[in-house]
């Protein structure tokens, strides 16, 4: 990664920390917000590459606006336009239904910009690896809803990074194996 990118990374992780400080991931283990925001950054520079700083800082802030009091005004301030727009095009209108919000999800896929996209399939990928890996008190209906869900935004907005589709895939097929044990137990 270019040595430049690190002063506005670390600006954005100190940011996402101090407006995440009191949200916990859903689930049992109340696993600190910015560990996600962490391990989906940390996965788009290490696993896949990315150098871009945008895309890089749209993806410690890629939750902030929709969780948060944070706005996209305040990040074009802070972190510039083109990091304020990615992140707004990952923020789901919060006052819809949960079940609206996914389906618009899906329907807008195809829409999202090419940086937007790369995030939203990692954070697919990230979550579909915490819901089965952390005791969370979800459905099986409710899981196997989140993993239909994420294999139908991902089948709209792969073939950017080929890298990235196989994580992808592989992941999905490990989400299918957990929730068929789980179903089966
Ligand atoms: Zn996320």
């Amino acid at each position: 990664m270019p040595a430049l990118i690190m002063p506005e990374l670390l600006e954005a992780l100190q940011f996402a920390a101090i407006h995440h400080q009191y949200d916990r991931r859903a689930g049992y283990d109340r696993l600190p917000y910015i560990n996600h925001l962490i391990k989906v950054t940390n996965c788009l520079a290490n696993r896949i590459g990315i150098k871009d700083e945008a895309l890089l800082l749209a993806a410690v802030l890629h939750d902030i606006v929709e969780d948060t009091e944070v706005t996209v005004e305040q990040l074009e301030r802070r972190f510039g336009g083109e990091v304020a727009d990615i992140v707004e095009e990952l923020t789901d209108d919060m006052s819809l239904p949960y079940d609206e919000r996914k389906r618009l999800q899906v329907e807008q896929a195809s829409k999202l910009s090419p940086k937007a996209r790369v995030i939203r399939l990692v954070d697919k990928a990230s979550n579909l690896r915490d819901i089965f890996n952390y005791p969370l008190d979800w459905s099986a209906e409710k899981k196997a809803a989140y993993l239909d869900n994420a294999i139908a935004v991902a089948e709209r907005i792969k073939g950017d990074h080929p890298k990235l589709d196989a994580w992808f895939d592989e992941t999905a097929a490990w989400a299918k194996q957990q929730l068929q044990a789980q179903q089966s137990a």
